[in-house]
């Protein structure tokens, strides 16, 4: 479902992805771990085409990403992003944070994507907050909005990039059990995160990357037990 080959990306000096090879099928759910700076980030950017690459293909779907306009405003529609900081429109309700996608990207009616909303706001545990501003909401609350908020717009795939890493520890689990019930319905997904726990339990797949390579790729049980470079060993020394 996504496939990138060959991928080259340079920040002036700064080689920050280099020969990234990666395909996720469609309903697997793949974890990237590595340390600081290691290009994850930058990874998840270039799938939505936030970044552009150097060199290399990018293709989901079977496409490749459009150059601008309303393709691009359509194919971004098509992998939905959840980012460590809620980014929800502080000016809007929840509900309305939910809807506006939908209506103004895939031209649903506001009843329509009203229905849909409240639906995915019960899924996550805050149908009752809907009328709320963000501000009103706990960090946890306002990370399971922005996850309804990208599944509104029927994404083929979801990003998230270390989605609890802002929120409180007591707020960690809410977020992780709605991730993980997303993963058990089959969607798509490609997690930046160093919750082993849920790499554990919900991904089919662990991606090591270390200065913008992807040095390892394995099951999660092969991964933890037996890591096979020693950046690897190192940083799994560090964060288990
Ligand atoms: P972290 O775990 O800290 O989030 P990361 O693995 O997500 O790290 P990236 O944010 O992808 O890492 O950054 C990779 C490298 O690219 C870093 O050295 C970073 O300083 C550099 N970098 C990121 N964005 C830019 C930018 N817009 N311009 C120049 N350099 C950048
Ligand atoms: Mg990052």
């Amino acid at each position: 479902l996504v496939e990138l080959a060959d991928v080259q990306k340079w920040y002036g000096q700064l080689h920050v992805l280099q020969d990234i090879n990666l395909t996720v099928s469609r309903g697997e759910v793949v974890v990237v771990i590595g340390p600081s700076g290691s290009g994850k980030s930058t990874l998840c950017r270039t799938i939505n085409r936030l970044e552009p690459v150097d060199s290399g293909r990018i293709l989901v779907d079977g496409s490749p990403l459009p150059q601008e306009g309303k393709a691009l405003a359509r194919h971004r529609a098509d992998v939905g992003m959840v980012f460590q900081s809620f980014n929800l429109f502080a000016h809007k309700t929840i509900l309305e944070n939910v809807t506006l996608g939908p209506i103004k990207v895939r031209k649903q009616s506001k009843a329509e994507a009203e229905t849909r909303a409240r639906e995915l706001l019960e899924r996550v545990g805050v149908a009752h907050q809907a009328d709320k501003y963000p501000a009103q909401l706990s960090g946890g609350q306002q990370q399971r909005v922005a996850i309804a908020r990208a599944l509104a717009m029927e994404p083929k795939v979801m990003l998230f990039d270390e989605p609890t890493s802002a929120l409180d520890p007591e707020m960690i689990k809410e977020v992780l059990d709605v991730m993980v019930d997303l993963a058990e319905r089959g969607m798509t997904m490609i997690v930046v995160t160093h919750e082993m726990g849920f790499a554990r339990t919900a991904a089919n797949r662990v991606v090591f990357m270390a200065d913008g390579r992807i040095l390892e790729t394995a099951d999660p049980e092969t991964f933890f037990s037996n890591p096979e470079s020693d950046r690897a060993k190192d940083f799994l020394g560090k964060i288990l």
